[in-house]
């Protein structure tokens, strides 16, 4: 077994103004929470040593959730999106072979959003997009969040949708189950389906989404979510079976499942180029996460791709040369 050279693409940090509330993250453990909360602003030694740990090159930096998406005041979103973004790009300068970005965005004003968008990855090189969940109740396949797709489309860059904080949980919801436990993948799995059945993805034929969280359970459900989509009344003309779209525009990541049986069923169901390694440092063991994939029982080219090969393609990282 060698360990392999790895991209990571959720990889978390943040400024101070945007380090999650107690409040916002009340499930935590707060003996857990106060071990992580000073790793998020931190992007210098540290983080370095534990990504060498993890034999990580390169990790993809994005603000911590909630992040901008639960920022009351539009205006003050939008300010603290750029100055996330702004913060993020002064960290890629200091470590331009190991970090790279995606841009924090503030969709309650999507034109706003927009052109912060094309300056990240235009101006800053930044590699995509990612989104905590919901902008106060507005899933992604809102009407007015239409111009999002279509700069996703021409800057041919991905969106990375994480989980943020649901607005409205299941009446079954208990806080047992709340957060990283499950409410979260819950809310975020069936906000990447409404992208399918709602007809986002074919309206946008390049968009690609990626998922962190192994899928958030979906690779394990396609089967079943066909044979049942299609008995239901509610059912919307979409172009193939929603198992088709997601493996048509979805990519996903191994973030915070570190489990043989559920890669292997992913790289069953949606193939090996779809997904890709990654910690969801600071919340997860990143050398955990290193060691894991490093003994995973699959072959060494499906293991350089998922460590590495596909984000360089996905992202149009080019490999070091020297
Ligand atoms: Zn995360």
């Amino acid at each position: 077994m060698t360990a392999q050279t790895k991209i990571a693409l959720e990889e978390h940090f943040s400024i101070q103004e945007l380090l999650p509330t107690p409040a916002e993250l009340e499930f935590f453990d707060p003996q857990v929470l106060n071990r992580i909360e000073p790793l998020l602003p931190e992007l210098a030694d540290q983080r370095l040593t534990a990504m060498d740990r993890a034999g990580i090159e390169i990790a993809v930096l994005s603000q911590t959730a909630p992040g901008i998406q639960t920022v009351a005041s539009s205006s003050e979103a939008s300010v603290l999106a750029r100055r996330a973004n702004d913060a993020l790009q002064a960290a890629i300068q200091q470590q331009p072979r190991r970090f790279r970005g995606f841009a924090a965005l503030n969709l309650q004003d999507v034109e706003t959003a927009c052109a912060e968008l094309k300056r990240c990855v235009t101006e800053l090189g930044f590699v995509g997009a990612l989104i905590n969940g919901s902008s106060h109740g507005d899933y992604l396949d809102h009407p007015r969040l239409e111009p999002l797709w279509s700069t996703l489309e021409e800057l041919a860059v991905p969106l990375y949708l994480h989980p943020g904080l649901p607005t409205n949980q299941p009446a079954s919801m208990v806080r047992e189950l709340d957060g990283a436990t499950w409410g979260w993948s819950f809310d975020t799995a069936t906000h990447a389906l409404r992208l399918i059945v709602k007809g986002v993805c074919d309206k946008h034929p390049k968009a690609r989404v990626i998922l962190g969280h192994m899928g958030e359970n979906l690779p394990f459900y396609l089967w079943r979510l066909d044979s049942r989509y299609a008995t239901t009344r509610y059912r919307q003309a979409i172009s193939s079976s929603p198992s088709e779209i997601f493996r048509r525009h979805f990519f996903i990541t191994t973030s915070g499942v570190c489990d043989d049986a559920a890669l292997q069923c992913s790289i069953d169901t949606l193939g090996a180029d779809r997904i890709m390694f990654s910690t969801d440092y600071p919340y997860e063991d990143i050398a955990l996460a290193g060691r894991w994939i490093d003994q995973a029982p699959i072959d060494p080219l499906t293991k350089t791709m998922i460590c590495r090969t596909t984000a360089q393609t996905l992202l149009r990282i080019t490999p070091d040369q020297d």
